[in-house]
């Protein structure tokens, strides 16, 4: 139009880990200079979506305004200049670590957060302040497929890609409603089995979901047992001799243990134990046995449970075990929840890893750093993990703690004693781009961050493809980049030296750089290549997949394909796992499973996607469901209102709302009998009873630190 220029910008969508290409039209006010987002489309050359886009995506034009929008510095809720704000917070860090030690401060950042801000924030905390108390939320997401993986090959690698999903013959979903949480990546493997039908697909979840609606077979397994499931196909495999022998010898150890240890799983005691027919575990194991392509996805319902690492090293044994990875259509495939949980793995954003995926345990990789960074110090042990870190704030061991781009209250486990652990801390500051959440309500500082379109940087999806997103509209109000204000902060504590960026390519470069010295060669990331990258360069970036230097300059499509592993010996690590009760119990007093998990068109706590009808429309209230059967026995019926309690909210009284989570119930006959499911997304700050963290207890994985978010025990009495 007249007086508009307009200009095409590529970025990602910034919800799911599928990581999709997003296009905008940008038209521009050639006398005002204003920039305003016209349209949208999937990128079609971006390879992880081809053009497509969820519902989600599709409105993200509708959702981005300014509305809700943190845009000012607030100390005490006080506007504030960025100067009294920058000071504020490094000199209460510096008070409190110069009385306390560096152990009693924290971060505690976010799979939300661009690489670059990621790898700013943990050079500040490991580098410069000298401890490792930097975890992310993404400790609740995928913690335990990365300990797995690490457990298996060596590094936190994953082997496969979604082409892989295209031409498996067989896809397993394991513990993830994929149809709902990485629609993109379905809306592929749908159209894969419209081309060929022989494709099969099977389910492996307690519940029927969306994507069960594809499913060839659904397992609805007993909550909890999927160790003894696939135990029970590696026993089965050994039985019908469909074991890849020459790959197991030449790139294996440890299998003669882990089938001595899967012996005792038959298919009656599997059938049993999981709690489904006998012909169900059959025709599953018969299809795994045939098939000469497998690829396993799995999410939530696996990685969430308090023997996460054990439930993942089951599935992955199965594919070494058959040879059915490095190759095409095959692999253990962890699907990343939120957008960048894997950018922030890369660069040390866990609070037991340093950056470039090297260790902290390992003393040459500690030298390593702190020599690249020039660095004042470098912790040698491991931080604290998200679970545990709120713990020790609690306990006043930890008195000052930054949050950047999450709300805990919200999503952490036991939400009464989050609450209780910020309100008691000396000092809170968090960053965001919203201007009101449960968590910011008990921020002393609050930091006004630039959002989606506003932020420049990358990010990488779930196969390991790193993807830009790109500073399309200029930073509104006093906002400022992530990176910005955490090198703000850095420099004035006094660290002038490391935290001079002016631009996010830089801080690319210099993450790029760190990842180039293999020495020892146990490192699967690698991006040496890329640290020479021009800032134009890295403007016009196009998406590619690690590992990518001088033998893979393109990128790595696939891992393991010479069937040598990260690992010491090369070799691939067969793990003995056995089945694990959680570790919370259903009792006479809490007698029902609660499940919980993200529904289609919102995304956590639905600051963004529940700005706008289209969404909210899905479904727009929480609700419980419920097998119409355990309803009847308790007088319940379809829309009844019900209140949940669990032992952790008993015993942590939510002061501000309540200890009881309220919602409707909706009768569903494909619930387990004794499960029950409610959604993520619902908390005190949209108005709700139905905030459901303040019922998950504190129950994690010991070798992920991954909070059992999937078996929660709970009564459900009528309001
Ligand atoms: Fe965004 Fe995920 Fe939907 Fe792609 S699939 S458009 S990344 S929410």
């Amino acid at each position: 139009p007249c007086g508009l220029s307009p200009q095409l910008a590529k970025t990602t969508c910034p919800y799911c880990g599928v990581g999709c290409g997003v296009d905008i039209r940008v038209e521009t006010d050639d006398i005002s200079k204003e920039r305003n987002l016209t349209q949208l489309k999937g990128t079609a050359d971006h390879p992880a979506n081809l053009g497509r886009l969820c519902v989600k995506g599709s409105k993200l034009l509708e959702t981005n305004s300014l509305d809700g929008r943190l845009l000012n510095p607030t100390i005490n809720n006080r506007t504030v200049s960025w100067q009294e704000a920058t000071q504020h917070v490094a000199t209460k860090f510096k008070q409190i670590i110069e009385q306390y030690g560096p152990g009693s401060v924290a971060f505690y950042v976010s799979g939300q957060l661009l690489t670059e801000d990621y790898y700013v924030a943990n050079k500040l905390m490991k580098g410069y302040i000298g401890t490792a108390n930097i975890d992310t939320n993404s400790r609740l997401c995928m913690s335990s497929a990365v300990s797995a993986y690490k457990r298996a090959f060596g590094a936190d690698a994953v082997p496969c890609n979604y082409e892989d999903l295209e031409c498996a013959d067989l896809i397993v979903f394991i513990g993830s409603n994929a149809a709902w949480t990485h629609p993109v990546l379905f809306q592929r493997i749908e159209q894969a089995k419209k081309r060929n039908p022989d494709i099969k697909i099977v389910l492996i979840d307690p519940r029927q979901t969306g994507t069960g609606e594809l499913a060839d077979l659904h397992l609805a397994i007993k909550s909890g047992t999927d160790t003894a499931l696939f135990n029970g196909l590696l026993q089965y495999l050994k039985q019908q001799d469909s074991l890849d022998q020459q790959f197991i010898e030449a790139s294996t150890q440890g299998f003669d243990a882990a089938l001595e240890n899967a012996k005792e799983w038959s298919v009656e005691r599997v059938s049993e134990f999981c709690d489904i027919p006998q012909e169900d575990v059959e025709a599953f194991y018969s299809l795994y046995a045939k098939s000469q392509r497998t690829v396993s996805a799995y999410t939530m319902g696996v990685n969430q449970s308090s023997s996460g690492t054990d439930k993942a090293n089951s599935i992955i044994n199965c594919h070494l075990a058959t040879g059915k990875i490095g190759k095409e259509g095959c692999g253990p495939f962890s699907l990343t929840g939120q957008p960048n949980a894997m950018g922030g793995r890369e660069v040390g954003g866990l609070a037991n890893m340093l950056a470039a995926h090297m260790d902290i345990d390992n003393p040459e990789h500690r030298a390593l750093v702190q020599s690249y960074w020039q660095s004042p110090a470098i912790p040698s042990q491991t931080g604290l993990k998200a679970v545990d870190m709120f713990d020790e704030i609690q306990q006043g061991k930890i008195k000052a703690i930054w949050i950047m781009a999450t709300n805990p209250v919200v999503s952490m486990p036991n939400r009464g004693k989050i609450e209780s652990a910020l309100k008691k801390c000396e000092f809170v500051v968090v960053s965001d781009c919203v201007a009101k959440n449960d968590t910011l309500a008990l921020a002393d500082v609050a930091l006004p961050a630039t959002g989606w379109s506003e932020k420049n940087g990358t990010v990488t999806n779930s196969e390991r493809r790193i993807s830009r997103q790109r500073g399309i509209l200029p930073p509104p109000g006093q906002t400022k980049h992530d990176w910005q204000i955490i090198c703000d902060v850095a420099k004035a504590m006094g660290y002038e030296k490391g935290f001079n960026y002016l631009h996010p390519a830089e801080i690319f470069r210099e993450h790029a750089g760190l990842t180039g010295f293999k020495n020892t060669g146990d490192r699967a990331l690698d991006l040496s290549t890329l640290q020479s990258l021009s800032d134009e360069e890295y403007n016009n970036f196009k998406p590619v997949q690690w590992p990518l230097n001088a033998q893979n300059p393109k990128g790595t499509a696939r891992l393991f394909t010479d069937g040598k592993f990260y690992t010491a010996s090369e070799k691939a690590h067969f793990i003995v796992t056995q089945p694990k009760a959680p570790e919370i119990v259903v009792s006479s007093e809490f007698p029902f499973v609660l499940n919980s998990g993200r529904i289609r068109d919102q995304w956590h706590t639905m600051t963004r996607t529940g700005k706008t009808a289209e969404l909210t429309g899905h479904i727009d209230r929480a609700f419980l469901h419920m097998h119409p059967l355990d309803a009847e026995r308790q007088g319940i019926c379809e829309g009844d209102f019900v209140e949940l309690m669990s032992s952790s909210s008993e015993m942590h009284n939510d002061t501000r709302t309540g200890s009881k989570v309220i919602m409707p119930v909706k009768l569903q006959t494909q619930q387990r009998r004794g499960e029950l499911f409610a959604p993520i997304h619902w908390s005190a700050t949209n108005s709700s009873s139905s905030a459901i963290a303040r019922l998950y207890s504190d129950a994690k994985d010991p070798l992920s630190g991954q909070p059992e978010l999937k078996h929660t025990p709970v009564k459900v009495e009528l309001c």
